[in-house]
């Protein structure tokens, strides 16, 4: 098998002399969907943030391609084609809809612009009816679009994912997990999903591993996960 896209060995990360990531391992191979789930505050978001650089790694290292990014600064790491949708959205609440797209193509100087538009709004045909939109007037449900089309406007080799489902109404979850999956089933796109919605998220990926207090607990395929009676009665009740 090929080396994995993105791996994470022995990596911390610390908030002033607070420890949020304590020792993580994980893969992401090319090509397949990885979530990350935890409970609030387990450091997934910190995780996520931490491969893109800001804050850094203390200790480990982490590879992207080969490439060892330990250390390199956020832009340059966005540049070997790292692409994230942050949690909580965070579209450009004043630019259009094609603005926002147009700063995620902007990486490429806009060479593909029009023809990854096009395939954004094929994704997400609610985009397309609102291109002029101001951003900060869009439901959540079509901000999270957004922000997954902008980051997809980049042309990434890895979608990192920060809770795409949160706030948001189980008719509208259920469309942006589809729309996951069907970028990964239909262009191969390797995602990298991080979840407090453990049952979707885990229904949808390859692979899974859990977040407890910073370390990794439980690592495997997703669908062994869901039959996890520890996973069951810690993130999976009522679900
Ligand atoms: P949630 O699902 O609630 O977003 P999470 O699993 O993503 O949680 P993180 O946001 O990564 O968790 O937070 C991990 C820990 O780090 C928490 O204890 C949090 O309070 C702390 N933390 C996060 N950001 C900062 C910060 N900027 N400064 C200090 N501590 C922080």
């Amino acid at each position: 098998m090929s080396a994995p896209l993105l791996s994470l060995r022995g990596v911390s990360a610390y908030y002033g002399s607070v420890a949020a990531l304590r020792g993580v391992d994980l893969d992401v191979n090319a090509g397949e969907i990885v979530t990350l789930i935890g409970a609030n505050g387990a450091g997934k978001s910190t995780l996520m943030m931490t491969v893109f650089g800001a804050p850094r790694a203390r200790s480990g290292t982490i590879s992207f391609a080969g490439e060892d990014i330990t250390g390199l600064p956020t832009h340059a790491i966005a540049r070997l084609g790292l692409a994230q949708s942050p949690e909580g959205r965070r579209v450009f609440p004043r630019m259009s809809v094609l603005e926002n797209l147009q700063m995620g193509a902007a990486l490429h100087g806009g060479r593909y612009f029009a023809q990854d538009l096009d395939k954004v709004c094929t994704l997400f045909p609610r985009l397309k009816e609102r291109l002029s939109q101001r951003a900060g007037t869009m439901s959540g449900g079509e901000q999270q679009m957004l922000a997954i089309g902008r980051a997809l406007m980049s042309r990434p080799r890895l979608l990192m994912l920060d809770e795409p489902s949160l706030g948001l109404a189980p008719l509208v979850v259920k469309q942006i997990f589809g729309a996951i999956s069907a970028l990964n089933r239909e262009e191969g796109m390797t995602i990298f999903l991080v979840e407090q919605n453990a049952y979707h998220a885990l229904k949808l990926a390859h692979r899974g591993s859990v977040l407890v207090n910073g370390r990794i607990t439980l690592s495997g395929p997703a669908r062994a996960l869901l039959d996890d009676p520890s996973i069951k009665a810690a993130y999976l009740e009522g679900g």
